[in-house]
């Protein structure tokens, strides 16, 4: 049954509606737009303005900004199989990158990368995956010999280890490390290698050699802690960060949702109810912390499907409350709740937060890792994901452009409609 409203309630719920509506126009109207993707992106999806009005001045705007970091899937084989991992099972894929140039294909990209100082990162190259082979080590210690202002960063599951004299044989630094941690042991295990029940140790292990590998912190160099959020390990979020602040030397502690990809995650989605109570944790964590003088931790929203979970446990006003205090910076949305931040990241902009090259030296897009590597190279299947081959001689700032018009084309546009109608519903309900 709907809610019985007298009259003069539905009349005041309207106007107050209608004020909100007047304030956002308002903004949008005076906004003086910084000349930022995200500054568009936040006059559609926050402010209301129609799409087709700032679409042009959005994506030409959206071209102007290649990312300065590029993320590279050296291997699609893992040694682990996670319950929520993204990827597929699958072979290696070294022939592929050895037939494809991949160290010629990065060389070229990497001497392009802005080294304008706005950058929030600096020409970088993330080793997305899946899992570190000496050949990478050989790889990414020749990028940083021919340019060396380019910071290097892995993201691991503790398997590096396997290969550490090989690292120190070719003094390859690291400028950060990133390893993934999603509870206690039996958690951790349980998500991570149900069977084995091997991954834990392997984790505890990276964190425990890292500073071998990676630059100090007085340097710059940072080792940071992932956290997946699932139905398994939604209520070991604070346990996690105690057991990682007196075990390791983390500077930062990522809480990321899972948002499932595979039929085979669904039955460990986290609702909203595990969203917000993952995100409780952060925030005690945040007021036991209040010094900074522990690591930080980092409550991260992927998309707009967790955004709409994480918002659908608060109620109508401290939603709206929410989204005015938003501010951005570069390609991420920062809300403050309960003086905690919450920072989410709009699909529709996917092309300002990474350029990702897959293992056979192609140009792809969000998402595409949920395919085997044969799958994507089958075109017909899922040519949307691919946006080109590329080749030691391709040119960054054209091969960008052709990612953003690819991906508006496909995706971003019907994500940022999406977007817009979330935020919409959220504030003038
Ligand atoms: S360690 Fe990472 S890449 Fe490997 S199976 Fe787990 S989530 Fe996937």
């Amino acid at each position: 049954m709907r809610p019985a409203f007298s009259k003069k309630v539905k009349l005041c719920i309207i106007f107050e509606n209608f004020l909100q509506q007047f304030a956002y126009l308002k903004t949008v109207m005076n906004m003086e737009l910084q000349n930022k993707s995200i500054d568009y992106w936040h006059a559609i999806a926050i402010g209301g303005a129609s799409i087709s009005s700032y679409e042009e001045s959005l994506l030409s705007q959206m071209k102007k900004e290649p990312p300065s970091r590029i993320s590279v899937i050296f291997e699609r084989e893992c040694n682990l199989h996670c319950n929520h991992c993204l990827y597929q099972n699958e072979h290696s894929s070294q022939e592929f990158s050895q037939h494809a140039g991949l160290e010629m294909i990065l060389n070229n990209i990497m001497q392009q990368l802005s080294r304008n100082s706005e950058h929030q990162y600096g020409p970088s190259l993330l080793h997305a995956g899946r899992t570190i082979l000496p050949w990478h080590i050989e790889v990414l210690n020749r990028i940083k010999e021919r340019t060396d202002d380019v910071k290097i960063g892995l993201i691991d599951n503790g398997s590096y280890v396997k290969y550490i004299d090989f690292f120190k044989t070719k003094c390859l630094i690291l400028d950060w490390l990133d390893i993934s941690c999603d509870g206690p042991e039996y958690i951790h295990n349980l998500q991570r290698d149900p069977k084995r029940r091997t991954a834990y140790s392997q984790m505890l292990n990276g964190f425990k050699h890292a500073a071998e590998i990676v630059q100090s912190k007085v340097l710059g160099g940072s080792l940071n802690a992932l956290f997946t959020v699932t139905t398994l390990n939604y209520d070991f979020v604070e346990q996690t960060y105690k057991m990682l602040s007196n075990e390791t030397d983390i500077s930062t502690l990522h809480v990321t949702p899972m948002t499932p990809y595979h039929p085979r995650n669904f039955s460990i989605s986290p609702t909203s109810k595990h969203i917000f109570h993952a995100f409780e944790q952060v925030l005690s964590i945040n007021k036991q912390n209040r010094f900074n003088i522990k690591p930080l931790v980092f409550f991260k929203l992927y998309g707009i499907e967790q955004f709409q979970k994480f918002v659908d446990t608060m109620d109508v006003r401290a939603v709206k409350d929410m989204i005015n205090t938003m501010r951005v910076s570069q390609e991420v949305a920062i809300f403050n709740v309960n003086g905690c931040n919450v920072y989410f990241y709009p699909t529709s902009l996917w092309p300002q937060n990474e350029f990702l090259i897959d293992a056979d030296g192609a140009q792809r897009v969000a998402y595409s890792q949920k395919y085997t590597l044969n799958q994507l190279q089958d075109k017909a299947a899922t040519g949307v994901y691919t946006v080109q081959q590329l080749s030691p001689a391709s040119d960054y700032q054209e091969a960008h452009e052709a990612g953003v018009k690819h991906w508006w084309r496909v995706f971003g546009r019907k994500t940022i409609e999406y977007e817009k109608d979330v935020f919409q519903r959220r504030l003038f309900s």
